[in-house]
């Protein structure tokens, strides 16, 4: 079996470099998420319009800046504030959404006059989780409107193939139908095999089909790559991604990389989705603010329209997809200066993808790179001199290494630290690699849960070393990368699983747990630094923004495996109680 891939960012000279097989010339496009956009145009589905048509409607009074600037006092609860001058407290109080007083109960409810209070009776309050790592609207349409394949609850393809014919027998013919399955399906289905084409065209040939494993590796029906312009050439096949192809040249329906290219929602439709789930997936959880990696742009007109009507209780940071959603040129090129915007929206940096899946989709492993060395280092240096942070995405270790490579070669011509960050990194064994991202001020952003959800393990664990990386003053943030791909998450079954030993339940090696403080900075004040934005929330202090969660109980003396019980009750932003048990 053959396999064309294109997994090089701008190096002509290795375009169509395959794994093994037959090479094919293909035609480099710059823009190809636009170029899918544009392509796919007529084969938008009836029920989604135009984004265009979307995007110009105004959005009636574009300002959330005076929700959520409430009064308020909680009182009686046990305050972790992961403030070092004053790590706990009985009492909070908020004026007009900030804090501006961390006490005893005494002393707030002296200063509290008419400020509403909130009796936490003893129960544990923290600091409104950040989650610093979410395709926010993506996982939200993905309960929407696209059909869940996990395995579990699932444990078959025959079952798979059921859920999607389910649904394309309710949906118009020409509709695009898309499943939505774990990481690693071919291992956790009995027939252990990713499905190919000839499958699911057998689910239905009236309707375009994609089936995801993870959110890297997609199985398309005939319809569907035609429709994706996949068909005939390799021309539209994205830079990164890898089409699989028979003997015969045709492709198996085996893709990686290709989810910039289904036609995106409107933004009534993303709009109906945050409405519907964003309560569930994040307010319920304690979530207080996002960063958000938005797929195309009517993604964060649909925020920021449920924002300014007070539909949406989250802060927003948006990082952009290079080359995906624009270039780095055309980033650049807005003008806008990181950190730009509200208390509730802002503008974050770029986002790339140094390796994907780590492996060509089929289980036979090799990092998938998508740039050079020398073309990394050019870029790092090129976002940093103008100030941009960027998210670096690498699932391999050889991916990790080159990004601390380019990062130092950075730092060695531009010292001052953008806060890069690792996203997936954290996995390193090895003590000097540690010390190394600690000097070099590298962030890696874990997924605590996701290394749950994904990892089996059939040998003991040696890695992630988090204490270590703690001890060695590296700042590690921990979110959920939420896209649709995990359904069900939350911060504090992720500190949980950071706190409880192997025998609790929890997830890192022996002698590799956090303490209680430390796992909550990783999903607070930590993941506020990953973000710029620690000087206004990611713990309890006069000045910053009133953000709470308030426990189910007092955490204190709890065991590892006990925090597992541990729930939200309510979840406060801004003064404002905004989800309450
Ligand atoms: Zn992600």
């Amino acid at each position: 079996m053959g396999s064309v891939s294109s997994w090089r960012q701008h190096d002509h000279k290795t375009a169509g470099r395959t794994g093994g097989g037959r090479e094919r010339s293909m035609k480099r496009r710059d823009f190809f998420h636009l170029g899918a956009v544009a392509g796919a145009g007529a084969l938008l589905p009836a029920a989604c319009a135009s984004p265009q048509q979307d995007l110009s409607r105004p959005v009636a009074g574009n300002d959330a800046s005076a929700l959520w600037k409430r009064d308020l006092a909680v009182v009686n609860g046990r305050i972790v504030t992961l403030e070092d001058a004053q790590p706990a407290a009985e009492a909070v109080l908020v004026r007009q959404g900030r804090i501006t007083l961390v006490g005893t109960t005494d002393q707030v409810t002296r200063e509290a006059g008419s400020a509403p209070r909130f009796d936490a009776a003893g129960r544990t309050v923290v600091p409104g989780f950040v989650d610093p790592h979410v395709h926010f609207e993506m996982a939200c349409n993905a309960l929407s409107y696209q059909v869940a394949c996990h395995t579990p609850p699932l444990t078959s393809l025959r079952e798979i193939k059921d859920a999607l014919r389910m649904k394309a027998a309710g949906t118009p013919p020409g509709e695009w139908i898309i499943g939505r399955g774990s990481f690693g399906m071919a291992g956790r289905v009995e027939e252990g095999h990713l499905p190919e084409r000839a499958e699911l065209d057998a689910v239905t040939e009236d309707h375009p089909l994609i089936l995801y494993s993870g959110f890297h590796v997609a199985m398309i029906n005939t319809r569907g790559l035609k429709e994706l312009g996949l068909w005939d050439d390799d021309t539209n096949v994205p830079r990164g991604a890898i089409l699989h192809r028979d003997a015969s040249g045709a492709p198996t329906g085996v893709a990686t990389e290709i989810w910039p290219m289904p036609p995106a929602y409107s933004v009534d439709q993303v709009k109906a989705s945050l409405r519907a789930h964003a309560r569930d997936l994040y307010v319920s959880k304690g979530i207080t603010s996002i960063s958000t990696l938005p797929l195309v742009g009517t993604d964060l007109v649909a925020d920021q329209a449920l924002q300014a009507s007070g539909d949406l209780p989250i802060r927003l940071r948006a990082y952009y997809h290079v080359p995906h959603l624009l270039t780095l040129e055309g980033f650049l090129g807005m003008g806008l200066v990181q950190g730009f915007g509200t208390d509730m929206f802002r503008v974050g940096g770029v986002k790339i993808f140094v390796d994907g899946a780590g492996g060509d989709g089929l289980d036979r492993r090799f990092a998938d790179f998508k740039w050079t060395q020398e073309e990394l280092d050019s870029f790092v240096l090129r976002a940093h001199s103008h100030g941009v942070q960027l998210m670096m995405h690498a699932v391999t270790d050889p991916g990790h290494q080159m990004i601390e490579a380019a990062v130092e070669a950075t730092l060695a011509r531009e010292p001052a630290s953008l806060r890069p960050r690792i996203e997936h990194g954290g996995d390193v064994e090895d003590i000097e690699r540690v010390r190394r991202l600690a000097r070099l001020g590298i962030i890696p952003v874990i997924t605590p849960q996701q290394e749950r959800a994904t990892a089996p393990r059939t040998r003991p664990r040696t890695t992630p070393r988090y204490r270590t990386l703690v001890e060695a003053g590296v700042m590690p943030a921990a979110c959920s990368d939420a896209t649709g791909t995990v359904p069900v998450f939350s911060p504090l079954g992720a500190i949980a699983s950071l706190v409880a030993s192997p025998e609790e339940g929890g997830g890192t090696p022996p002698g590799e747990e956090l303490t209680f403080d430390d796992a909550l900075r990783m999903h607070t004040i930590w993941a506020a630094r990953s973000g710029f934005e620690d000087d206004d929330r990611g713990s309890l202090a006069v000045g910053k923004f009133g953000d709470l969660a308030v426990l189910s109980a007092d955490h204190e003396g709890m065991t590892g495996g006990e925090l597992y019980d541990l729930r939200v009750d309510a979840t406060i932003l801004g003064g404002e109680v905004v989800f309450e048990r």
